[in-house]
């Protein structure tokens, strides 16, 4: 008889497990963990868009939406990006309600990636990128975004990189694991390269309403862009809605209606009562989503300055709630340094080279958590590395 292994699908037997999974496993073993760990808001969402969620129950709201989402959404989705990022979409064909970015970033590569085609994917990434390309047959092709430059792609990497083969560039700005925010000049770099290569972009921007400095250019409102990019964001990170599962997927009709297809085979629509709360963080929820940056933006300078007070060499970086800070300097590699600090100190951070080979030496924190938390675990980091 055969192994129940054996009917696994080739390219999901080839798959591997993210390698911040073990972290956690282990993690939930220990009791008192600090976890710099997780990307997600230690936030609860906004009482106003929870209310608005279970009274669209109340009011039996239960059914099926249409496919692409409730059209009130899109049409907010579409105000939105125009008011805050300067991208004009059109609700009724160029916005597509989601699963979470996660399944944005999923339908844009299934729908524009045949066996074969190459990605460019800026690394260190979130670790979705690249296993989302190789399950729908895609090449994944990892381009290092360089400590010396904060972490920030150069478009002469990019182009350094295309083949014959390259069909789509995957960025993300700002970004997990690093929080590097991409400069304007830099886009622009990126967009020649795109155009002079016949390239199209998935620009991932879930982060983008959570940046701290100077202001924010997405990818999207480049109009040599426009026609070429799939801007991908959600209400995961500046919402705290990461278990509401909702995104949207923005771009030229054509690619927008063939997603569409894909979502109303596979998922049908997006969760009814969790539409429903996003129309009202989009209509009420400014207010709360800017008190919690600034509380993001104060454990940022608390988090970057404690660091590297501590020896551990740290940018500060300009948006998300991710530091990326060296352990070079302590002679251990990221993994062990992580491991170490879980087991010793019971403060739980993920090794940098989950995130991509360029990662390898560096740890990533996430200060989404009170600062009372970060202070402790800061206090317990500088045990550690007196004791090494
Ligand atoms: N993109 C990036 C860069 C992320 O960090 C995450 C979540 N960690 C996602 C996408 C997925 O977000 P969502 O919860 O909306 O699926």
């Amino acid at each position: 008889m055969r192994t129940s292994l054996s009917y696994l699908s080739k390219k999901v037997a080839e798959l591997q497990p993210s390698g911040i999974r073990r972290f956690f496993d282990l993690a939930s073993t220990m009791e008192d963990v600090i976890s710099l760990g997780v990307g997600e808001p230690d936030f609860v969402t906004p009482w106003n868009v929870i209310e608005a969620s279970y009274h669209s129950l109340e009011k039996g709201y239960t059914a099926y939406t249409a496919n692409a989402g409730m059209i009130e959404l899109r049409r907010l989705i579409e105000e939105y990006l125009a008011e805050q990022f300067n991208v004009r979409y059109n609700a009724e064909d160029q916005i597509l309600v989601t699963v979470g970015a996660s399944q944005a970033i999923d339908l844009s590569i299934r729908a524009l990636i045949d066996p074969g085609d190459e990605v460019i994917i800026a690394e260190p990434c979130f670790v979705a990128y690249a296993p989302i390309v190789s399950l729908a047959g895609g090449i994944p092709v990892p381009v290092d975004a360089h400590a010396e430059n904060a972490f920030r792609l150069q478009p002469e990497q990019l182009e350094a990189a295309v083949t014959n083969r390259t069909k789509a560039v995957l960025i993300c700005s700002p970004n997990n694991p690093t929080g590097a925010v991409l400069r304007t000049e830099e886009l622009i770099g990126i967009a020649a390269v795109v155009e002079n290569h016949d390239l199209i972009v998935i620009s991932d921007e879930i982060y983008a309403e959570l940046t701290y400095d100077e202001g924010y250019t997405s990818l999207a409102s480049l109009e040599q862009l426009k026609e070429r990019t799939l801007l991908v964001s959600g209400f995961s990170k500046a919402f705290a809605m990461t278990g509401w599962r909702l995104g949207y997927v923005a771009g030229p009709s054509e690619w927008i209606q063939a997603m569409l297809k894909i979502h109303q085979y596979t998922m049908m629509c997006a969760s009814t009562m969790a539409q429903h709360g996003a129309i009202e963080a989009l209509k009420n929820g400014r207010e709360s989503m800017l008190a919690m940056k600034k509380s993001y933006k104060q454990r940022r300078n608390f988090i970057v300055n404690s660091l590297n007070d501590l020896g551990l060499e740290c940018h500060r970086p300009g948006g998300a709630f991710y530091v990326f800070p060296s352990v070079k300097s302590t002679g251990l590699t990221s993994e062990a340094f992580a491991e170490k600090l879980l087991q010793e100190e019971h403060v739980a951070v993920v090794p940098g080279h989950v995130f991509g080979k360029s990662g390898e030496g560096y740890i990533r924190c996430s200060y989404a958590t009170s600062l009372k938390q970060l202070d402790e675990a800061i206090k317990r980091i500088q045990r550690f590395l007196q004791r090494l």
